[in-house]
């Protein structure tokens, strides 16, 4: 049986999540409010060489859109970087209307379902790398992975089969597995740019290595 890449839109394997978007599909009908999909560059799976893996969709961002980043702080600094960089084309406005196109890159979460204050379980992260795994294994060309905090930096480790203290999260770091580089970067809220955890500078820098990794 072919892997299943993409949740049902009712996913209910974690029902606190499920309840949770259950009452905002209440609040807000005219939202996404289900699991938001991978986003993927025009060209299909074939075309994509970087990954990137964020935790969660943030509540009036990717869960109200249906587009990961979009709508929420988190989506200004990545996709101002992705396009900067050259993986990304056109302008961000925060909406799936805005016509930005994703150039070899793809997009992801390592939970696809808005979890209450961004913070799922363990038992949920468990849950949803079900999903994480056949999207890690979708990509025949795929060559690196930026994971954006320790928490999808961790599950993308182990759904490629590997031990988390053997590939530490830590920012700017770059690992070697399985034939792909994982770069771990602190994720991109707006908490961690905030507070002096993440500047814009760090960021940049990251994906400043990611593209001198592919165009090696
Ligand atoms: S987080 Fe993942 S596994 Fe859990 S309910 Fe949502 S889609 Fe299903």
């Amino acid at each position: 049986m072919a892997a299943v890449l993409e949740p049902d839109r009712d996913c209910s394997i974690c029902p606190r999540l499920h309840d949770f978007i259950t009452d905002w599909r209440g609040r807000e009908p005219a939202w996404h409010n289900a699991p938001v999909p991978s986003w993927l560059p025009p060209e299909g799976h074939d075309h994509v060489r970087l990954l990137i893996v964020g935790l969660a969709p943030g509540l009036r961002g990717a869960n109200r859109t249906g587009r990961p980043f979009t709508g929420d702080y988190a989506g200004d600094l990545l996709y101002s970087t992705l396009t900067k960089l050259g993986f990304a084309s056109g302008v961000f406005k925060a909406r799936t209307d805005d016509g930005l196109t994703l150039r070899q890159t793809a997009i992801t979460n390592a939970v696809r379902c808005v979890p209450p204050e961004n913070k799922p379980v363990g038992a949920e992260i468990s849950n949803c790398r079900q999903f994480l795994t056949p999207t890690l294994n979708a990509f025949p060309n795929l060559r690196a992975i930026v994971t954006l905090g320790s928490i999808a930096h961790q599950s993308t480790v182990r759904a490629l089969g590997e031990r988390v203290a053997t590939y530490p999260f830590k920012h700017g770091a770059q690992y070697e597995l399985l034939g792909k580089a994982i770069f771990p970067s602190y994720h991109c809220s707006r908490y961690n740019t905030n507070t002096g955890v993440l500047t814009q500078e760090m960021f940049v820098s990251v994906f400043r290595n990611v593209r001198s990794y592919l165009d090696r």
